[in-house]
């Protein structure tokens, strides 16, 4: 007999919505709260804002799961401490489970001197700002010309890439601890920058750290090859890369604001077969007007799950099945036990790592342990799980939240593609809630 029960799904990004989808297609209902009033997470406003292909194809997929009349999607929902919906609350109601998939909304610093100056940003925040994702599409990012970012990893690429082709800055200096060879961005990704690469530049800058990089076994030569390019800039606007440095302070001037950044070279050494970076004491300044740190995230603690050194705990113990059971259980160290009825996956359970499809093979793999763990208890009525979602709504409103309805966002898509038509653009997007809340109301009335 199949199994039904009602499951609180919090975040609606790659991994909820797959998630969602692989709860639904075991018999279950699923509450899926989102924060954003759009679903989609990062994959809505985090993937480059010309990838077009994409994101509509994501939209669709999205869209298809989210029809299934098992899901109540509530956006502009926020769930953790000093929220209107808290954790503890949500699991008091007694749904059959409730999994986490929010993401890693905390930013990780470097904990350097001078990091609070104006002109220092976490890529996530300006990643959610030119995406139109409120209300970082409403701040003002204090971009310079000279633009340092920390960072090796696609999402230094994707930031270059909006600086230098959108922002049209004169320069991005990639400032990178270890040397070309322990770069983390891949080479298809590169393409949309490689124009801007100061070739004379890098050449000078490999034969600079040449003995560092033959001190640990590499080829230089072999780095020279596939790492200079042939011919100028395009338009002037120069990518360059500081290869074995860190930064240690940010300096500002008399404004506050970035004025450039100190950064102490390093050698490289090797431990256990891997490249490690070792700082020299001796200091470099990089004249630079900007900073953006472009060095992973972490989850938001504020959640309230046990969280330690930027994720939250999970049960330690490797319990037997494929997938492992405990690596998608929340655990209490203190009270060496792991949350009944709780789960985590995606980004949430593993910060920063993958495409979409890993946060959608974590989500789907967390989801069958979840299955597991729902197919041990009793089976819940459908009056029963009607009730539970009306309770939810009802307690929402009552604390002053007003959740945007799976037929809301339809209003506001159908509103947005009329006014992307209207200005010969595949993508449009509101960039304030209010005006979204507007535009919904509107939309309503007028039906
Ligand atoms: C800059 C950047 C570019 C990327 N580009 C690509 C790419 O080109 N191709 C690709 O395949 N992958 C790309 N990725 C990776 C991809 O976006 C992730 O793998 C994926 O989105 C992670 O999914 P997730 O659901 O775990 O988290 P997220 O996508 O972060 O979704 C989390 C969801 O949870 C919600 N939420 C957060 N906190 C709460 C809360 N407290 N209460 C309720 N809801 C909450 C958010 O609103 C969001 O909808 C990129 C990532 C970044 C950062």
């Amino acid at each position: 007999m199949s199994q039904q029960h009602l499951v609180v799904v919090v975040g609606a990004g790659p991994a909820g919505i797959y998630g969602t989808r692989k709860l639904v297609e075991a018999g279950h209902h699923v509450v899926l709260l989102n924060r954003d009033i759009k679903p989609g997470g990062l994959a809505e406003y985090g993937i480059f804002v010309d990838k077009e292909k994409m994101k509509t194809g994501l939209r669709k997929q999205f869209k298809k799961i989210l029809a299934d009349p098992k899901v109540f999607y509530l956006g502009h929902v926020t769930v953790g401490a000093n929220q209107a919906l808290t954790l503890d609350a949500l699991k008091a109601m007694g749904f059959g489970a409730v999994v986490v998939t929010a993401g890693a909304q905390g930013t990780k610093k470097l904990g350097i001197e001078g990091e609070d100056a104006v002109g220092v940003y976490h890529a996530k925040d300006v990643v959610y700002h030119y995406n139109s994702l409120p209300p970082f599409s409403q701040r003002t990012f204090e971009i310079g010309r000279r633009v340092a970012i920390i960072g090796m990893g696609n999402v230094m690429v994707d930031i270059a890439n909006w600086l230098l082709n959108h922002k049209k800055v004169d320069q991005v200096v990639v400032v990178a601890r270890r040397g070309p060879l322990e770069k983390a961005y891949d080479d298809s990704e590169f393409k949309y920058i490689d124009m801007y690469l100061d070739n004379a530049d890098m050449k000078q800058e490999i034969e600079r750290i040449s003995s560092h990089l033959t001190a640990v076994g590499q080829d230089v030569e072999a780095i020279k090859t596939k790492f200079i390019g042939q011919g100028e800039p395009l338009e002037g606007r120069k990518l360059t890369f500081r290869y074995l440095y860190s930064p240690i302070k940010v300096i500002a001037n008399d404004q506050g604001r970035v004025a450039g950044l100190e950064a102490e070279q390093n050698i490289m050494i090797l431990q256990d077969g891997k490249t490690v970076a070792k700082g020299t004491g001796t200091t470099q300044r990089i004249d630079v007007d900007s900073v953006i740190y472009a060095i992973g995230d972490q989850v938001d603690a504020s959640l309230g799950l046990p969280f330690s050194r930027g994720a939250f705990v999970t049960n330690p113990e490797k319990l037997p099945g494929d997938p492992n059971p405990a690596a998608y259980q929340p655990y209490n160290p203190e009270l060496k036990s792991p949350l009944e009825g709780i789960f985590v996956a995606g980004w949430s359970r593993n910060a920063s790592v993958g495409l979409v499809g890993v946060a959608k093979q974590d989500a789907e793999r967390g989801m069958k342990v979840v299955n597991a763990y729902l197919a041990q208890k009793p089976d819940s009525s459908a009056g029963e799980m009607e009730m539970k979602v009306e309770a939810l709504i009802e307690r929402l409103k009552s604390n002053g939240v007003s959740p945007v309805t799976k037929e809301d966002i339809e209003l506001l898509e159908g509103a947005e593609q009329e006014e992307a038509r209207a200005r010969k653009t595949w993508d449009f997007k509101y960039t304030s809630d209010d005006k979204m809340i507007e535009v919904i109301a509107a939309r309503k009335a007028a039906r």
